[in-house]
């Protein structure tokens, strides 16, 4: 029998140099992943649930949990840089023994400090803070008082951006975080309320920049607040915070 490690397809013959694409080319090709007697099989240290597969099975769970983590971020680039979130891993296990170590796996599961349901909410907070730094940025070089419009944008971004952040360095100070963005970002209406009446009355050109006034505001408030009404267990938290 060919060791698992083999990138050679036991179908065909097809050497395929990678695991990843062997998988590919075998669920595609062959209709599936195909099964040896008497070889190795392996649980998901991280999702026991999965149940026992083979090498090849394995790599193909690994990659789709990899995707499945990537598609939760909005694009925001900080998170990988600061979370490292735990990989896949491989556990080996008998044909007896699946349940129990699947059992023991489930026990010992690493507690997922910042869970994505939080981290979803900082993202939205977090966009409408980029929007606020970016409009006052833009706005900031415009004529005084004008300007001025800007430069209170850009302190409500920046604090809801702390606010966000503190979060990802201290996810037990979750609601303290929320509460920092949803102050700073209250002083983001003001430049909205501002700009809406200068365009209320005709003085102002700029209607675009409305909608960005608002949209920074409105998603770095919204997100705060859905961290805030959030019910997270205490057990759960204290748990997180040791790790
Ligand atoms: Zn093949
Ligand atoms: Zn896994």
């Amino acid at each position: 029998m060919a060791p698992a490690t083999d990138a050679v397809c036991p179908l065909c013959g097809y050497n395929q140099g990678e695991e990843r694409i062997l998988v590919y080319h075998l669920v595609t090709a062959h209709k599936g992943i195909p099964h040896t007697p008497g070889e190795e099989m392996f649980l998901c240290k991280l999702h026991p649930e999965a149940g026992s597969m083979n090498h090849l099975e394995f790599v193909k769970h690994a990659q789709e949990e990899s995707t499945k983590a990537a598609n939760k971020t909005i694009g925001i680039v900080l998170e990988s840089a600061l979370l490292r979130p735990p990989k896949c891993a491989e556990v080996n296990v008998q044909p007896g023994q699946v349940t129990v170590v699947q059992k023991h796996l489930e026990e010992t599961r690493p507690v997922d400090a910042r869970p994505p349901e939080i981290r979803r909410r900082f993202n939205v907070a977090m966009t409408g803070a980029v929007f606020m730094i970016l409009i006052g940025y833009q706005l900031a070089g415009l004529r005084a008082p004008l300007n001025l419009i800007g430069v209170i944008d850009i302190v409500a971004g920046m604090g809801s951006l702390a606010g966000s952040l503190l979060y990802y360095v201290h996810p037990f100070r979750q609601r303290l975080g929320a509460s920092i963005v949803l102050l700073s970002s209250a002083f983001a209406w003001i430049p909205f309320v501002i700009f809406l009446f200068r365009i209320l009355v005709g003085q102002s050109l700029f209607g675009t920049y409305l909608l960005f006034l608002l949209l920074g505001p409105l998603l770095a408030m919204a997100g705060a607040a859905m961290v805030l009404v959030m019910n997270v267990p205490s057990r759960k938290l204290s748990q997180a915070s040791l790790s």
